[in-house]
C-alpha cells in the first residue's frame, strides 16, 4: 500500500490539494492506521479547542437560523413543486453536514484520547472513521425520509 508522508498529511489538512487527491487521501485515510497516526499528530489540542469553541457558539446558531429562513420560504412557496425539491435538497445538505462537522468533532476528541489510554484499543482506530460514515448516511437517510413524509403531507393538502 502507498502510504503519504506528514507534508501530504499537511497540506490535506490544510484543505491545499486538489479535489480528487484530497478524496483519495480520505479515502486512504480509513483505511490506513499507519496515515491516520500521522494525521492526529498533525491535530493539537489547541486546534481542538478552537473548532469546538467555532461549533458550539457559531455553527449552531447558523444552522438553525438557516433552517427556520428556509421553512418560513417553504411554507410561502407551497404551490411551487420546483422551488420546494430545491429546498428539499437544501434541507438534506444542512443535515448532513451538522452531523459530519458533529461527529468529526467529536470523533476527533475521541481519537486523540485513545493513544494516552491505552495502545490496546488501536484495531479499533481501523474500523471507527468507517463506523461513522454508516452512521451519518443512517441519520441522512431517515432525515430524507423525514423530509419526504412532510412533502407528501404537503402534497396531500395541495390536492383538496
Ligand atoms: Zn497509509
Amino acid at each position: 500500500m502507498k502510504h503519504y508522508d506528514f507534508v501530504e498529511w499537511l497540506l490535506y489538512k490544510n484543505n491545499a490539494l486538489p479535489e480528487d487527491m484530497h478524496d483519495e487521501m480520505q479515502e486512504h485515510l480509513s483505511n490506513c492506521d499507519i496515515c491516520m497516526d500521522i494525521f492526529l499528530s498533525l491535530i493539537d489540542e489547541k486546534e481542538i479547542l478552537a473548532a469546538e469553541d467555532i461549533i458550539q457558539k457559531d455553527f449552531n446558531d447558523k444552522v438553525i437560523n438557516k433552517i427556520s429562513e428556509n421553512k418560513i420560504k417553504v411554507l410561502k412557496s407551497k404551490d411551487n413543486k420546483r422551488a420546494f425539491n430545491y429546498q428539499f435538497g437544501y434541507y438534506v445538505a444542512v443535515a448532513a453536514v451538522t452531523i459530519i462537522l458533529t461527529f468529526s468533532g467529536a470523533y476527533t476528541n475521541l481519537v486523540d484520547s485513545v493513544p494516552k489510554i491505552t495502545k490496546s484499543m488501536e484495531i479499533s482506530e481501523v474500523q471507527r472513521p468507517n463506523v461513522i460514515v454508516n452512521f451519518s448516511e443512517k441519520i441522512v437517510n431517515s432525515t430524507s425520509a423525514f423530509l419526504g413524509s412532510i412533502e407528501n403531507i404537503e402534497r396531500n393538502k395541495e390536492g383538496k
